[in-house]
């Protein structure tokens, strides 16, 4: 089961404070978007699920396991970000591979899996080649690949797609959609841009200056936003 839980999550940078009393309940299998401005707590809120930022007051709940002070490698996620520096001197094969071989998975395993997800994505015909052999597209999807080739339980994924243009947007928006529906895995998805959000999210986050403004799916947001704050993001061009 990977439900993620904050419970009364604050985070402080010294005495900055950048997120304040979150709790959430994200269910298993859920697609959760967090989405607000730039600089308002996003990331943070995804680092501290990954481990690589610790609250500084409240936890938070990977399935039943509260993991405050657990190492990032030692929790159940893998993480997807917005710059996906692949390995240039590696082929596609042994990006995707590299995660799974730092975890001493036997090779034929490997090759499995790594093949197998490269079907998933639509990338077999590729393995052979190195990243600067690809278009924009495809070194998302391999970038893609190589978080779910580890069949973790839960996705973090930080604006994967706001380095793309407009229409490969759209395309790996739908891609990721039909990944999640496919793997069955609980994924939450930060963004800033709000027709992201409301076409991908199961629920909405959305958050601003630290704070959760509103949570719910995408209709419950548009139809009765809960402040003018949601009301003038929501329905704002992106
Ligand atoms: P978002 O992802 O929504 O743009 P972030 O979570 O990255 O926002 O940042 C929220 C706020 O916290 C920003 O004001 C940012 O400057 C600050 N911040 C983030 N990380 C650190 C850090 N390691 N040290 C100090 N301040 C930070
Ligand atoms: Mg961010």
């Amino acid at each position: 089961m990977a439900r993620v839980q904050f419970d009364h999550v604050y985070k402080r940078f010294n005495k900055t404070e950048v997120v304040h009393d979150i709790s959430l309940d994200i269910q298993d299998k859920e697609f959760l978007v967090l989405v607000g401005p730039s600089g308002c707590g996003k990331s943070t809120c995804l680092r501290m699920v990954a481990g690589l930022e610790e609250p500084t007051e409240g936890d938070i709940y990977i399935g039943d396991r509260i993991v405050n002070g657990v190492d990032p490698k030692d929790r159940d996620i893998a993480m997807v970000f917005q710059n996906y520096a692949l390995y240039p001197h590696m082929t596609v094969f042994d990006n995707m591979a590299f995660g799974l071989k730092l975890r001493h998975f036997p090779k034929a395993d490997i090759k499995k899996r790594v093949e197998d997800t490269a079907a998933t994505l639509g990338l077999e015909n590729l393995l052979k080649r190195k990243p600067k052999e690809l278009s924009g597209g495809q070194r998302q999807r391999v970038a893609l690949g190589r978080a779910i080739v580890r069949e973790a339980q839960v996705f973090l994924m930080d604006e994967p797609l706001s380095n793309l243009d407009a229409k490969l947007r759209v395309e790996t928006r739908a891609n990721i959609i039909k990944l999640h529906q496919n793997i069955q895995k609980t994924v939450i998805y930060v963004t800033h841009d709000q027709v992201e959000a409301m076409t991908m999210g199961d629920r909405i986050a959305v958050l601003n200056g630290g704070i959760i403004q509103q949570l719910g799916a995408p209709q419950e947001l548009y139809d009765h936003p809960a402040n003018l704050f949601v009301a003038g993001f929501i329905g704002s061009p992106s």
